[in-house]
C-alpha cells in the first residue's frame, strides 16, 4: 500500500458508474423502494422529519426491492418504522439510480500538475 501524503492543491479523480438500485433480497433491478423514519419522528432531533409538519416524504432509511420481494416492504428494519413506498415509474425514476465509484481513484499531486 503506497501511503500519499495529501496537500492543499492535490487532485483526486474518481469514476464513478451510473447504477440502478437493487433487490435487497435477489439482487435484481429494483421495482419499489421503501422509507423508513425513525421513531417519534417529528420530534426526534435525529430523524430528517424533525420539526416538520409533513413527514411523508421523509426518510431516515431505504430498501429497494423487486416485485417479487415487494410482499416485505413493511420487512423490519430494526429502529425504524415504515413511511412509505415508491413504484419504479418516469415520475420517481430519478430515486432508483445512482453514481456508484468505480475503478481506483487517482491522485495528482500539486506539484506535478
Ligand atoms: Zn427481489
Amino acid at each position: 500500500m503506497t501511503i500519499i501524503e495529501i496537500e492543499v492543491g492535490d487532485i483526486r479523480t474518481t469514476t464513478e458508474e451510473y447504477a440502478r438500485h437493487e433487490c435487497c433480497v435477489c439482487g435484481e433491478d429494483a421495482t419499489k423502494r421503501h422509507t423508513y423514519l425513525l421513531p417519534r419522528a417529528r420530534s426526534n432531533p435525529n430523524s430528517k422529519g424533525y420539526g416538520k409538519d409533513d413527514i411523508s416524504r421523509c426518510e431516515d432509511e431505504v430498501r429497494y426491492t423487486c416485485d417479487e420481494h415487494d410482499r416485505i416492504k413493511h420487512l423490519d428494519v430494526p429502529g425504524y418504522e415504515w413511511c412509505g413506498t415508491y413504484t419504479y415509474s418516469a415520475q420517481f425514476a430519478h430515486l432508483f439510480f445512482y453514481w456508484r465509484p468505480k475503478g481506483p481513484q487517482t491522485y495528482t499531486k500539486k506539484s506535478s500538475a
